[in-house]
């Protein structure tokens, strides 16, 4: 960037009310910083003396311009919100409405400020506990707070999804499924609701295999129990749960100090990260 703001020559400067002529060098100078607002460049022979910003002013540029800046990021995080957070109570699912009283919030803040090796491990959480145990709320905290520091999150549920799916052509189902992933983190709310449907089942299976070849991570929270989700009665649910439980740490959510951890070498490896 230059701070030339026009040419001028040698010829004697009109000054403005905040400026004076310096006569030892014969230029223009701000009368309250007291730096230069002129200097001077040789070119063909002759001398210019063009204006240039002085300090004062270019604190001032600098200033508008990183407040310009800020208020652009904060209209750009908040259209990712509208984006990210389809259901408006989510906008209230952060950290700083947390009670305290769930011990394992910690492990929120924790994937928060792990999210470069998160994101490029491809490891996501599997929350797993009963109904009423903030699992909701604890996938919300990470969603709001990846949010703020301008990382697109989407924080969805099934039911939403499936109420999308029905209805759509197959070519439209698939282009709505890749387009979940052109956000860096997807967060699905209430795996397990599939239950009764072979075709929600077989959408749920399209997500979550879509989501795993995309190699980018997802957080599942669910009411099912580990073993449910380990040892699944027929063959459509086992492959959506592998894919699951091979990229997401096993969170439960409630009980204290109880955190199962898959043992294959990727959950060794994401393990670590969390301890
Ligand atoms: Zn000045």
């Amino acid at each position: 960037m230059t701070n030339i703001i026009e040419p001028a020559t040698l010829s004697t400067p009109s000054l403005k009310e905040d400026e004076y002529l310096n006569e030892s060098d014969g230029l223009v100078y701000c009368s309250k910083c007291h730096s230069a607002r002129q200097t001077k460049k040789e070119l063909a022979g002759r001398t210019f003396t063009p204006y240039i910003l002085c300090n004062c002013q270019r604190e001032s540029f600098e200033k508008e311009k990183a407040e310009r800046e800020h208020e652009e990021f904060l209209r750009t995080i908040s259209q990712m919100k509208s984006s990210g957070l389809q259901d408006k109570a989510l906008y209230d699912y952060n950290f700083s409405n947390d009670s305290g009283i769930n011990p394992e919030i910690k492990h929120a803040h924790t994937y928060v400020e792990k999210w470069p090796e998160m994101k490029q491990t491809s490891t996501g959480l599997l929350l797993w506990g009963d109904v009423g145990t903030g699992k909701s709320f604890f996938a919300g905290c990470i969603a709001n707070a990846l949010l703020e520091q301008g990382v697109p999150v989407l924080m969805t549920n099934f039911a939403k999804i499936l109420n999308t799916l029905t209805g759509m052509f197959s070519e439209d189902r698939n282009q709505f499924i890749n387009s979940l992933n052109q956000y860096s983190l997807l967060i699905i709310d209430d795996l397990g609701i599939e239950r009764n449907s072979e075709f929600a089942l077989e959408q749920v299976f399209n997500v979550i295999d879509s989501r795993y070849r995309s190699k980018k991570p997802m957080i599942i929270t669910t009411n099912l129990t580990l073993s449910e989700l380990k040892n699944p009665s027929d063959l459509m649910r086992k492959r959506i749960y592998d894919r699951i439980l091979e990229n997401c740490i096993p969170l439960k959510i409630n009980n204290q100090n109880i955190r199962e951890l898959n043992a294959s070498s990727n959950m060794t490896r994401a393990k670590q990260l969390f301890t």
